[in-house]
C-alpha cells in the first residue's frame, strides 16, 4: 500500500524533496495544496513541475478517509462517522451556529481514560490518530459542507483524550493555524482534557494561545475517582495546581461541568465547586447530562440546575448553561461512539 503523503512532518516532507532534487520551499508548496486549496491528487497541483508529481503519484497517495455515516439533526448538527486507512472508527461533529460551524475533532479512536458517564470511554481506546488524520476530520467536513457553510472554530472535545497524543495534536494545531493550512486564529480552536497534569504544562510552555478547557464534573476526589478513573493519577490538588501555572494572557480557562442528576449537581457541590476554583479566572459551563443507553446516570431536574448555576453566580462565576446540540443523532457531548459499540 502507497504511504499517505500527509503522514510526513513538515522536516520529512523536505527531506523527501531534496532527495527529489527539489528546493526545500516547495514543502510549503504542497502542503498550500492540501489543506488551503483542497487538491484531491497531485495532478491538480498545478504550480509543481509536471515530473515530480509523476513522480509524487508513483510513490506516494493523498488519502482522503470513506464518509460511511452521515447525520444531520434538526437543530442543524451534522455528524460524519469516517473510515480511516485501517478502518478504526472515528467521528467528528459540527455543530452549527448562526452561519457557521464549530467542529468538533477526535484525537483518538475510542478513549482510554473510561469516564463513566461518557459513551466514547465504554469503547476503550482502539488506537490515537496521528495528526493528519485529525486534519483529514476537517478536510473532510469541508468537502462535505461545501461552500456557503464555514467552520470557524475548532474544538478538541470529541472521541479520546488529546493530552495523551500530545505530538500529534500540536502538529494538528501548527496544521489549523497555518497560513498554508486552515489558517484559523489559535483563539478559536480549544484544546479540552479530562485533566492530564503534564500535558497542560506543556501546553502551557509549548503550544500557540489556543484555549483550554477541563472537564472537571466533581469538586472532591472521592467522587471524581468515581466518574473519571484519571483521578486517580491526577487528583484535583494536582490539577488545580497546573491550571493555576497556566499561562496568563490568554483566554480564562473553561471548567466543563456535566451536571448529573443526583450525583453532582446538590447545592453541596456547587458550593464546593465555587471554593475549588476561587482565584481561577475561569467561566463554568454547566452541561445537563444526555442520558444514553446503558449508562447509570439522569438528566438533572431543571430546579437542580438552576440551583447549581445560581451559587456559581453569586460566587463570581460565569456560569453558562450549555444544551448540547445534536443529541437526536448521538452527537452530543459523551455520545460518540454509541454506533460503533
Ligand atoms: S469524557 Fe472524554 S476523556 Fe472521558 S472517556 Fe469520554 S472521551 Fe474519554
Amino acid at each position: 500500500m502507497k504511504k499517505d503523503l500527509k503522514e510526513l512532518s513538515g522536516a520529512e516532507l523536505e527531506a523527501l524533496l531534496g532527495e527529489f532534487g527539489q528546493p526545500r520551499w516547495r514543502a510549503e508548496e504542497i502542503r498550500r495544496w492540501i489543506y488551503s486549496k483542497g487538491a484531491p491528487d497531485f495532478d491538480s497541483m498545478t504550480s509543481l513541475p509536471l515530473a515530480l508529481r509523476e513522480r509524487l503519484a508513483g510513490e506516494f497517495v493523498l488519502f482522503a478517509p470513506a464518509v460511511s455515516g452521515r447525520e444531520r439533526a434538526g437543530d442543524g448538527t451534522v455528524k460524519l462517522c469516517l473510515s480511516l486507512q485501517d478502518e478504526a472508527p472515528c467521528e467528528t461533529v459540527l455543530i452549527a451556529g448562526e452561519g457557521r460551524f464549530t467542529q468538533c475533532l477526535s484525537s483518538q479512536s475510542g478513549c482510554p481514560l473510561g469516564c463513566t458517564f461518557c459513551q466514547t470511554g465504554r469503547l476503550g481506546l482502539r488506537r490515537s490518530l496521528t495528526a493528519s488524520e485529525i486534519a483529514d476530520q476537517w478536510l473532510t467536513a469541508r468537502r462535505e459542507l461545501g461552500e456557503e457553510e464555514r467552520i470557524t472554530n475548532l474544538v478538541y472535545m470529541g472521541m479520546g483524550e488529546s493530552l495523551l497524543n500530545y505530538d500529534a495534536l500540536r502538529e494538528s494545531v501548527e496544521i489549523f493555524t497555518a497560513p498554508w493550512g486552515a489558517d484559523i486564529s489559535p483563539r478559536r480552536i480549544t484544546v479540552s482534557t479530562a485533566g492530564i497534569v503534564p500535558g497542560i504544562d506543556r501546553m502551557g510552555k509549548e503550544m500557540p494561545p489556543v484555549n483550554l478547557a477541563v472537564s472537571l464534573n466533581a469538586p472532591e476526589d472521592d467522587l471524581r475517582d468515581r466518574l473519571m478513573p484519571v483521578n486517580r493519577k491526577y487528583p484535583l490538588a494536582d490539577l488545580i495546581a497546573s491550571l493555576r501555572r497556566y499561562p496568563a494572557g490568554r483566554k480564562p480557562l473553561t471548567i466543563e461541568y456535566v451536571l448529573l442528576g443526583g450525583t453532582n449537581d446538590s447545592p453541596a457541590m456547587a458550593r464546593k465547586l465555587a471554593k475549588l476554583l476561587r482565584g481561577l479566572r475561569c467561566k463554568v459551563n454547566l452541561i445537563p447530562f444526555n442520558p444514553h443507553s446503558g449508562l447509570p446516570f439522569s438528566p438533572p431536574e431543571e430546579r437542580a440546575i438552576q440551583r447549581f448555576q445560581d451559587i456559581l453566580k453569586r460566587s463570581g462565576y460565569t456560569a453558562p448553561v450549555r444544551r448540547s446540540k445534536g443529541a437526536e443523532v448521538a452527537a452530543a457531548c459523551g455520545q460518540l461512539g454509541t454506533d460503533q459499540r
